[in-house]
């Protein structure tokens, strides 16, 4: 399996991730809402269901489900 990210990664911490996203800082992330999440994030290609997965933002590491960072973007 890829390494986790973890939160205090300096790339993680460069685009705000936290691998629960009830977590993030809407006041300072105010491109958060509630909903957008890695599971439905473009650059997540972990399988549906799966509690985490790959990232493409961070290399291919395993990003939690439930996380989010600046990068997200809705997957089509
Ligand atoms: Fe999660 Fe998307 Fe950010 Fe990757 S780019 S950590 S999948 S929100």
């Amino acid at each position: 399996a890829a390494a986790k990210l973890e939160e205090n990664d300096p790339t993680a911490i460069a685009l705000g991730y936290k691998a629960d996203a009830s977590k993030v800082d809407a006041k300072k992330y105010p491109a958060y809402k509630v909903g957008n999440t890695c599971a439905n994030c473009t650059q997540y290609t972990a399988k549906a269901g799966a509690a985490s997965g790959p990232c493409g933002a961070f290399g291919g590491k395993d990003v939690a489900a439930k996380g989010w960072c600046m990068a997200w973007v809705k997957k089509a």
